[in-house]
């Protein structure tokens, strides 16, 4: 991985949801290899940017660009296909489901197989059924589910509910990862171990946009930090930096 190039960059991103500028003229700029930090309080806009750097909403205005390339406008599924996978603030897991079969799900949309492929069982299909049950174990032994892989999703303790989310977007073999509040609800010893698979994922070249909650998980994770307040940019930089930001205290204890 190359340090200090763009991977991602959104230009005066505006999301107008009726009178309401959820995101207002927004820059970003995702630096290939980083752990991008994305803060802000409550309603200041972090799902939205999320929502707009994946498809799933259209900005008003403004353009992301994703390698070079004008992703804004492409469908959530193109989207991820080429590359930027994410997990979603609520667990969004297909409950009944085994730990293997959620990873799969997200390793079928990768499948060069054709309909045709699928119904006939055709060599090539069976060749790639075979490769993603291998690949869907290796995964849930990156994240730590080994031992859970044959589990119903809804049966899984919450915090390992939120790791899978993570294999699964995994699966899509992202070059870049958008975790939406993934240490949400988490117990002590959870957010540990999430800590621990970030800094893994990171190590494997993996770009990560993090948005968080719990500023002491963002503040050690994080290169670069960005900071929403009402729909707007209100501070970027290091963490400390950023932290100790009067706009960024103010916006805190204002809200
Ligand atoms: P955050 O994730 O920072 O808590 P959100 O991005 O979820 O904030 O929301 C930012 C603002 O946009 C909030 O005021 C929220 O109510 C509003 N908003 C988000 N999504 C929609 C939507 N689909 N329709 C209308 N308003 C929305
Ligand atoms: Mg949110």
């Amino acid at each position: 991985v190359e340090i200090g190039t763009t991977l991602l960059s959104a230009k005066q991103l505006l999301m107008q949801f009726g009178g309401l500028k959820a995101l207002n003229q927004v820059d970003l700029n995702i630096v290939k290899g980083s752990v991008h930090g994305l803060i802000g309080p409550n309603g200041s806009g972090k799902s939205t940017m999320m929502n707009v750097l994946t498809g799933i909403y259209k900005p008003t205005a403004g353009v992301v660009e994703f390698n070079g390339k004008v992703i804004s406008g492409s469908t959530p599924s193109a989207i991820a296909l080429g590359g930027v996978a994410r997990t979603f603030q609520n667990v969004q897991l297909f409950g009944e489901m085994t730990a293997t079969e959620n990873v799969l799900v997200g390793l079928h949309h990768t499948f060069q197989s054709n309909g045709a492929d699928v119904m006939f069982h055709t060599r090539r299909y069976k060749q790639e059924e075979q490769a993603a049950r291998v690949r869907a174990a290796s995964i849930l032994q990156f994240v730590g589910l080994a031992d859970l892989a044959n589990e119903e999703a809804r049966n899984l303790p919450y915090g390992k509910q939120r790791l899978l989310e993570i294999g699964r977007a995994l699966g899509l073999n992202p070059e870049l990862l958008l975790l939406d509040e993934p240490a949400a609800g988490l117990t002590a010893p959870d957010i540990v171990e999430l800590i621990a698979i970030i800094h893994k994922i990171r190590e494997h070249g993996i770009t990560i946009i993090l948005i968080e909650h719990h500023m002491d998980v963002v503040m050690t994770i994080s290169d670069t930090v960005t900071v929403l307040d009402f729909g707007q940019k209100i501070a970027e930089g290091k963490p400390a930096a950023v932290q100790a930001d009067p706009a960024v205290i103010e916006a805190y204890l204002g809200g």
